[in-house]
């Protein structure tokens, strides 16, 4: 994947904030939307329970590391494996610790400091061995409280799988239209982009299916020439 950082002019990290004043929210969003596990959803319910809760999630916007889909056996009935390989590019865990580092000044605002703000540490004892807040303390933090946004892509990427206009290469008659057909994420939430690829795909299916389908006609022509008679090739 190209190093994209060096050419990036916008934020390299989202912050969303969710205010919780229910512990109920606070306990579905962290076991069921997080998917963290029961021991740890605990232990936040222990230090939550009867303050205000802001939770935060920082998403890293331009990640590096790359999973695998594959197959687990050659039953077509066995569902595939799907392997999400996070942080399997040190670069990734290495700029999470900038965002956390860099979020962490907010904490040190007036308006917080107002609010006797205290930051829930969910990570002991797994991270006691580092010394908090040093650099190994935030990537142990990140390896013990990260959770995925489901924003995956990128097993079809334009370019390697399909061609520009969704098309399986070396396949006939079929398209993806996805997110699997992002060659890299886009940086965010990716839904509206998976949506615009649904419309542009039924564009060129319309186009492709009309009096003036070059494309079509292309391969068309092309098969036609293929299959003629050695005498008139
Ligand atoms: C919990 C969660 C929260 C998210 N929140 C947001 C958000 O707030 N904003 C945002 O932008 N993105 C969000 N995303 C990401 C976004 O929803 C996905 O990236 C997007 O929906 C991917 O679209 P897709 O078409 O590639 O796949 P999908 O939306 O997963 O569509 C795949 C479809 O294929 C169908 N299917 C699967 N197998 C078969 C089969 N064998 N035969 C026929 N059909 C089949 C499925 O039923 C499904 O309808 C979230 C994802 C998750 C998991």
């Amino acid at each position: 994947m190209p190093d994209v950082k060096q050419y990036i002019k916008f934020p390299d990290y989202e912050a969303s904030g969710f205010i919780m004043n229910e512990m109920k929210v606070l306990l579905q969003f962290c076991a069921f939307t997080l998917g963290f596990s029961n021991s740890l959803c605990n232990k936040l319910y222990e230090k939550a329970n009867g303050r205000q809760v802001l939770v935060t999630l920082l998403s890293n916007l331009y990640g590096y590391s790359r999973g695998q889909v594959r197959l687990q056996s050659a039953n077509p009935h066995d569902p595939p494996l799907m392997i999400t390989d996070s942080f399997s590019n040190d670069l990734d865990l290495d700029n999470f610790v900038d965002h956390i580092v860099d979020y962490l000044k907010v904490e040190e605002t007036k308006a917080f400091k107002n609010l006797s703000v205290t930051m829930v540490d969910l990570t002991t004892p797994r991270c006691d061995a580092f010394k908090k807040g040093s650099r190994g303390y935030w990537r142990c933090y990140s390896l013990c409280m990260m959770a995925s946004l489901g924003h995956y892509g990128g097993t079809c990427a334009m370019g390697s799988v399909v061609d520009s206009r969704l098309r399986v290469r070396h396949v006939k008659r079929l398209r993806v239209a996805d997110a699997s057909v992002m060659p890299t994420l886009v940086a965010g939430n990716i839904c509206s982009t998976v949506i615009m690829i649904g419309e542009k795909v039924s564009d060129f299916i319309i186009e492709d299916a009309g009096p003036y389908n070059d494309v079509e006609h292309e391969q068309i022509s092309q098969d036609q020439i293929k299959n003629l008679p050695n005498t008139f090739a």
